[in-house]
């Protein structure tokens, strides 16, 4: 009798808990939930509305989001792109217009970076077993083999007649660099219609503020230091826009004592950058997060000379070694703490 009146006790205060779901920061409220999907972890936390408010705008975000997964993932059949790179060399495929929007960004991502952001990089990722359970490092023959397909100028948007054509046969799209960034951005894009003060979205590190917090309160960003989950490397202050970072420590394999990460080197075909991670500031997370595995790529040097010459945009990369470069825009908005 005792137990199950604590264990109803218990029931109880979950419920009560779940059911509230509300948080206290300082003096911040702020409605917060967690979704998992685009093989990611993702967090939405509203500010400045009531609980129902906050819920359905959460709804239509968390909905429109895996609406656009299903439009963009190679991996599930039936998607446009899934479609697209079975077309590949025959044929150009009726997509979208959202697919449309996001190649095309991709493509101008691609030419901008000189093509260490290409989103045709999807048969070397085939190689490695990336997006499957079975992960290896390809012989060299094998890469050589495919580095030909992997040519961003080989994309054909015909925008009049919303279709894409894959030029070479067995060229792959892969939009996994770009794609949780404009599903980000359109999640704000929903978030419009509806009353909040503000709104906040990190999507596996790809991040998106829109308003004020109702305290007047900073937005403050935190960079992971890359070897050390537990520790920041950074802090960014930000107004309005995208913070996105691309990391060697997201996802990454080991073989005879080597590490091989996800983000690849499209000239080469193998894992990319001298760099641990990039983080790229920018009015919107569609570029903050192509252009986050652009540097990654193009390593600290390139990197940073291109974050250098761009208006409106800045980036923190830290290198192998853990130093932290920072580009002149950031200013004051950056805070390194002090090792111990
Ligand atoms: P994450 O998705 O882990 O946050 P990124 O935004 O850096 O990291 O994107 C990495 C993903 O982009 C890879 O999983 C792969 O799908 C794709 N990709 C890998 N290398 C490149 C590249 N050079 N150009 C464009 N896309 C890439
Ligand atoms: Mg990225």
């Amino acid at each position: 009798m005792k137990t199950n009146l604590y264990k109803i006790v218990v029931i109880l205060m979950l419920i009560v808990f779940l059911s509230i779901n509300i948080l206290g920061c300082s003096n911040e409220e702020y409605y917060k939930k967690t979704a998992f999907f685009m093989d990611t972890k993702i967090d939405i936390a509203v500010y400045g509305t009531n609980k129902k408010q906050a819920d359905a705008v959460i709804k239509a975000i968390f909905a429109e989001m895996q609406q656009l997964e299903n439009t963009f993932s190679r991996h599930i059949s039936g998607s446009d792109v899934n479609r697209i790179n079975e077309a590949a060399g025959r044929a150009p495929v009726k997509v979208k217009p959202e697919t449309i929007l996001v190649t095309r960004k991709a493509l101008e991502i691609a030419a901008l970076s000189g093509g260490a952001f290409d989103p045709t990089v999807g048969p070397l990722l085939e190689l490695w077993g990336w997006g499957t359970e079975k992960l290896r490092v390809p012989s060299a023959e094998e890469i050589n083999n495919v580095l030909p397909l992997v040519d961003y100028k080989a994309v054909e948007i015909d925008e009049e007649n919303s279709t894409i054509f894959l030029t070479k046969p067995g060229m792959k799209m892969d939009l996994g660099g770009i794609a949780k960034g404009f599903i980000v951005d359109r999640g704000q894009e929903i978030a419009k219609r509806f009353p909040v003060k503000a709104l906040f979205i990190n999507a596996g590190g790809d991040i998106s503020i829109t308003g004020n917090k109702p305290s007047g309160e900073k937005w403050r960003v935190a960079i992971q230091a890359p070897r050390d989950p537990q520790k920041w490397a950074a802090i960014l202050e930000v107004e309005e826009g995208s913070v996105a970072t691309s990391g060697d420590y997201e996802r990454f394999f080991e073989e005879g004592g080597e590490v091989y990460h996800h983000i690849l080197d499209p000239k080469k075909g193998v894992p990319g950058g001298d760099v641990s991670s990039v983080t790229i500031v920018a009015p919107d997370t569609v570029i903050s997060d192509a252009l986050s595995t652009a540097v990654f790529v193009l390593g600290k040097e390139k990197g940073m000379q291109l974050l250098e010459s761009l208006n409106g945009i800045e980036g923190v990369i830290i290198d192998k070694q853990g130093e932290i470069y920072v580009s002149s825009g950031l200013g004051d908005k950056i805070e390194i703490p002090e090792d111990e």
